[in-house]
Parts: C-alpha cells; structure tokens; sequence
C-alpha cells in the first residue's frame, strides 16, 4: 500500500501523494517542508545592499528611457541621485570623516507628467522597497487622518516586514504641495494639515529611528511597535505646486538688477517657467525652509506635448498598446492599429485634457467590445482602423451624453 515515507500516512488520509523514485511525499508534508525553507531562507536571505547592482548615472538613465518619455533633465537629477545615494550605502567604512549626506528628491511638473512613474521605474530597476504615499491624507498625530508614521508601515508591508530591506527602500511622496501653508508667514492657527505634517515629515527625512505599528492606523492599539531607522530610506517627493509659475516669473522679475542679470532676463522662456524652478519658489508656495532643506535635489517635468503624447502611446518597453498587442496574442491574434488611430487616440486626450493618464482610457473604450468579442471569434488578424475608432469613441460619448 502507498504511504507518504515521511509521515506515514496511507493515500486515503491525504489529499494527494505523490510518487517519487524510491518513496512518496504527501500535501501536508509538502506544505511543512516548504515552510522550513521559507524561514531558512528568511533567516539567511538578508536583504543587503551590497546586492543592489549599481549602474552608473548614465546607465540608469538609459533604463528609464526604456520606459519613460521624454524629461530629461529629471532623469539626469534623479540618476545622479539614486547613483549618489545607493553608493553613500555600498561605502562600508569611513575613514576620512567625510560623510556623504542623504540626497531625497523633489520633482515638479503638472500631474500626469511622470513622477511617479519614474520613482517606481527606479524602484524596479534597484529591485528594493517601494511605496507609494499621498500627501493629503496625512496629519498631525492625534487628529482625523492618517498618521506620519503609516508611510513607513506601507513600505514594510511592501517589503513583506523584512525591516532591513524596508530601510533601503524608496518612498514617493505624492501631492506634496497639498500640505504646504497657506501662506508664507508662519500660521497663528493650528494648522493640522500643512506646516503640522511638513514638521512631522522632517524627522522622517532627515533620518531617525521611527516607531511603526506594523497594522498601520489607530485601529489596532495593541500591536507591537517596529523601530525603523529611515536613514537610508531614499523620499522622492512629487507636486504640481499650482501656481508656481507665477513666484517663479516674479523672482526672474524682480531678482534682475545689473547687465549679467538682465541678460539673463531675456533669455527667459516664459512658455515653461518650471524649468527655473528654485528652492526659494518652494518656500513661496509654503514648504517650511526645513522640509527643503531635506530635499536638496530638486528638479522639473515638462508638461506633455502631442509628440510626446503619442509616442508615449508605443514607444515605453510596456506602452499601452504594446500591452494590447501582447494581451491579443495570448489567443494567437495579430492586432495592428493604423497610424491614423494613434493619431486619432492622442488628439482625444488633448481635447479633452486628459493627459497620459487619459490614453489608456480611451483606448479602453475603443478597445473593449473588441477584446469581448476576438477571443471567441476565428479571426486571428485583426487591424484598427480609423472608422472603428470613432465609431466607438462616439458610442461612447453619446451613451455618456444621455446619461448625464
Ligand atoms: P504623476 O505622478 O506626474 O501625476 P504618473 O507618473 O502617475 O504622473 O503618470 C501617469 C501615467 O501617464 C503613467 O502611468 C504613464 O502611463 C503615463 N506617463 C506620464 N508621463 C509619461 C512619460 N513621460 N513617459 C511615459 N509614460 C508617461
């Protein structure tokens, strides 16, 4: 009779047996031996450092070109940075007291221009910790909304509590203008949401051991408290700053006194102004100095032009329609779209202002009754034609239309 050779058990009391060579194994001694490997790993997979694979500046740029469009100059800033801040960590001994202090980032520009797409492109490329947080649900301790320290819990959780992993890892801050002050003097009334957070944000940046409750939230008062020291931790914060253009077009105004200075001035390129963007704009808009101070690199995105638009459409390693072409050919499809429609796709964001963000959505739309209906259809080529397309968006619309 057939027996599991570790445990003994008959095949009529597992639920599965499985022959080997010379013995069985069943389920349930599978599934105990795969724990024992699990937490043999964990005790001697630690997460070092040393294992990130440090490509040099121009390296890592060349990797976010893969997915990225277009910026840059912010790829150029956070290259340097990530290369800067993962060497600051390889260096194991310092013998000259020269310490290289921590570089967190702070990227400009319009939303859906990016940001976050390039702090977690940087992530994937250093295969480290990565989360994601908004600004705006942050408070000061004690009042409705999430404490500062919940940020440190998302990133254990991302790095499925191992600590140390979770302490060479990189959190992007989102919607960090949302909780600059209201003005730029100091405020007489508490202000729970904006200078409040920035000062409970600063010990997080500048490094410090914080105290995490591994849940997350208020709601679990009895869990046992993870110190994590954020020294290491790489904070990428990312912001619109609506309206910072004009404290930027003032500065170059006003700041002009002398020949070097107003030659300087007519230099100016009054269609994108973010590109000056300086510390000093930042305090206008109502960062406290500190918060700054903690952000030393800070850089700029480009709002997003039709080119870029439609080349963000095919071009990034996973673009979009790349994403559709592979999704058909999983049923054996060849799935073309025409130029026109490319063309068509990204004239529909720009009207109506969609962004990036907005391409995938309309090419849902266009897409949807196509991927209901191909895989249970014999045609394996199919094309998108530029009739299809707006057939489908002014479904769309009109459905839209009558519903409101
Ligand atoms: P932000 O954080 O600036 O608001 P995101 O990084 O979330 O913007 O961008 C939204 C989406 O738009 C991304 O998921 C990506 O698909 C697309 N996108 C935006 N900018 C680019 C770009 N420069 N290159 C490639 N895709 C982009």
């Amino acid at each position: 009779m057939d027996k599991c050779s570790f445990c003994g058990r008959e095949r009529k009391d597992t639920n599965l047996l499985i022959a080997g060579v010379s013995g069985h194994i069943c389920d349930s001694c599978i599934e105990q031996a795969n724990g024992i490997l699990e937490e043999e790993f964990k005790k001697k997979g630690g997460f070092n450092v040393e294992d990130i694979t440090l490509l040099k500046p121009k390296e890592i740029k060349l990797f976010l070109d893969q997915y990225i469009i277009g910026q840059d100059e912010a790829k150029k800033y956070l290259s340097v940075a990530v290369y800067n801040h993962y060497k600051r960590l390889q260096q194991r001994s310092n013998t000259d007291d020269i310490e290289i202090e921590k570089s967190n980032i702070i990227l400009v520009g319009e939303t859906g221009t990016g940001k976050t797409l390039l702090a977690r492109t940087i992530a994937r490329m250093l295969h480290v910790p990565f989360t994601i947080v908004d600004a705006t649900v942050l408070t000061e301790a004690g009042y409705v909304g999430e404490d500062i320290e919940s940020i440190l819990t998302r990133l254990l959780q991302a790095a499925d509590y191992n600590v140390e992993a979770a302490e060479k890892g990189i959190v992007f801050i989102d919607e960090i203008d949302k909780i600059a002050r209201k003005g730029d003097n100091p405020s007489i009334t508490r202000d729970v949401s904006g200078e409040g957070v920035q000062q409970g944000l600063l010990k997080l940046l500048e490094g410090s051991i914080v105290n995490v409750p591994p849940q997350g939230g208020r709601k679990h008062p009895e869990q046992k408290m993870i110190p994590v020291d954020t020294k290491n931790i790489l904070f990428v914060c990312g912001g619109a700053f609506d309206g910072i253009e004009r404290k930027i077009g003032q500065r170059l105004n006003t700041k002009v006194v002398g020949y070097a200075a107003s030659k300087a001035k007519d230099k100016v390129d009054h269609s994108n102004l973010l590109q000056y963007v300086a510390p000093q704009d930042l305090k206008s808009f109502g960062l406290i100095p500190e918060i700054i101070g903690r952000l030393p690199v800070l850089t700029y995105l480009n709002p997003l032009d039709r080119d870029i638009l439609r080349r963000i459409l095919h071009e990034p390693k996973n673009s979009i329609i790349k994403q559709y072409e592979k999704l058909f050919g999983i049923d054996d499809i060849t799935l073309t779209f025409t130029d026109e429609v490319l063309d068509y796709i990204v004239d529909k964001a720009v009207e109506f202002k969609l962004g990036a963000r907005g391409l995938r959505s309309i090419c849902e739309t266009i897409m949807m009754d196509m991927m209901f209906e191909a895989p249970s259809k014999d045609e394996k080529e199919l094309v998108i034609t530029i009739e299809y397309a707006k057939e489908k968006i002014d479904k769309e619309s009109l459905a839209r239309l009558k519903a409101s």
